[in-house]
């Protein structure tokens, strides 16, 4: 049997010591960038794109950050790389805050924690051959011996399923899938005990990907190396990691095993990412659909619950007498005037007269904008039904706004006041939900409600 990396000579002594704990600690970590106006620079708000997110990483372990483009995982990947200076909390690699990294326990962080991004032309120099691209870590690391450079370079490469003669070509003459793995080659070439792999397959075709994450994942137990794997990818992260993160806008809604959260996500929003995750089985009811596809900006997030404005659980107030389905009806009716979403024909252009200056077949009717947002029968109760015809007309005559402020009025949610802290799952982990609060008057969504 081939040795492991451990095993080689490549064995780089640390400046900071192991300690027994977790590889990475993360407490409580902010990251807020401030939005400026004028030539003061006058801070007018921020964009807070991770708000009090805590995790630790165990050594070895695969912990998978998921959700949608703006959720915030890049940068609390960079954060633990100290790339990024929090704005609050902590961030801790073995035993040490990397905020009071200095000297040679910098150094020795800057070894043992890579990163491998997901465009593998950002990461390799065109002009430089890839034995010297490998090598520039070692260099700068400290090994000076230039033969012990290339053996060490010629050593990683064929662990990556490349040939230790490729070190004499340029990036240029490799595909996709190939240029990851010198990036995968650079990133071990130090030994590190954390990599932060960033959508490090998200530009490559399906086959290609497979055989990346499957050298990720031999690099995994081979070199018993720590991934924090950012993907927006479910069905990636299911296949790779142990432990799953879910977050949205900045925070954590969903935390545990990954079989266990992934087989019975209790988070709406997780189940929402599930529902992008084809499946041949016909009886999954684990799916759902948010209300709205727009992600609202995380400069400035929905008060209460982040995901509320989407959320296909979204909870009504407890005066209003709705079934269910209804509810869910509604509740997307109030929130795509909100996101302006509306579908095609559920907005007038304000020519409706009732016909006194002419034809105006062609104006959208209040019936045209209910049967638009699948709201055709009048709801059971009258209040409920006044506001939406309402709604309605002001659709019709083109005044959005107010609509918005009759479904606002009429249709409250209580996820809109009340922000979910985290309690934990049957099954282990965290959710976020107010869904599973037992302090919450609300039940978690049956499987067969989610659809
Ligand atoms: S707290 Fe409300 S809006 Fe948020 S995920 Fe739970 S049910 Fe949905």
């Amino acid at each position: 049997m081939a040795p492991t990396a451990k095993e080689t000579e490549w064995q780089p002594t640390t400046a900071a010591g192991v300690s027994d704990g977790p590889l990475c600690v993360v407490r409580d970590l902010e990251k807020h960038y401030p939005i400026t106006r004028g030539w003061l620079r006058r801070e007018v708000g921020r964009v807070r794109a991770v708000d009090g997110v805590s995790f630790a990483l165990e050594r070895g372990e695969t912990l998978g950050l998921v959700g949608e483009s703006g959720s915030g995982k890049t940068t609390v990947a960079h954060a633990l790389l100290g790339l990024e200076e929090p704005t609050a909390g902590s961030v801790e690699f073995d035993g040490t805050l990397v905020s009071e990294l200095s000297g040679d326990a910098e150094r020795s962080f800057r070894r043992r924690a890579q990163l491998v991004v997901q465009d593998p032309d950002d990461a390799l120099d065109p002009r430089m051959r890839v034995g010297e691209t490998v090598a520039e870590p070692l260099r700068i690391h400290g090994i000076d011996s230039r033969p012990r450079r290339e053996a060490i370079v010629a050593d990683v490469l064929e662990r990556v399923g490349l040939a230790a003669d490729d070190a004499a070509r340029y990036p240029h003459e490799f595909s996709g899938g190939e240029k990851q793995r010198i990036s995968i080659a650079r990133a071990l070439v130090t030994n590190p005990d954390l990599i932060v792999a960033d959508e490090p397959t998200s530009a490559l075709d399906a086959r290609v990907r497979a055989d990346v994450l499957d050298l990720l994942d031999r690099i995994r137990r081979e070199f018993d190396v720590a991934i924090l794997f950012v993907s927006h990818d479910l069905g990636v992260v299911e296949r790779f990691c142990d432990r799953v993160a879910v977050m949205y806008l900045g925070e954590f809604v969903e935390r545990g095993a990954t079989e266990d959260v992934l087989s019975s996500p209790a988070h709406p929003y997780t189940r929402v990412l599930r529902s992008s995750v084809p499946s041949l089985d016909p009886t999954d009811r684990t799916r759902g659909r948010p209300l709205t596809d727009t992600v609202p900006a995380p400069s400035d997030p929905p008060s209460g619950c982040r995901f509320h404005p989407r959320c296909p659980a979204v909870i009504p107030s407890a005066d209003l007498d709705l079934p269910a389905e209804t509810w869910r009806e509604v509740a997307a009716f109030r929130f795509a005037v909100e996101a302006d979403e509306l579908p095609p024909g559920a907005v007038g252009d304000g020519s409706r007269d009732g016909g006194r200056n002419g034809d105006d077949d062609d104006a959208v009717t209040p019936s045209d904008v209910r049967a638009a947002v699948g709201l055709r029968e009048p709801l059971p109760d009258a209040d409920a039904e006044r506001a939406v015809a309402d709604a309605a007309a002001s659709l019709a005559d083109g005044d959005r706004e107010s609509a918005g402020e009759t479904l606002d009025d009429a249709f409250p949610t209580v996820c809109e006041r009340e922000a979910p802290t985290a309690v934990e799952r049957e099954t282990g982990g965290t959710v976020a939900c107010l869904r599973h609060d037992p302090t919450a008057a609300a039940s978690p969504v049956a499987d067969d409600e989610s659809e």
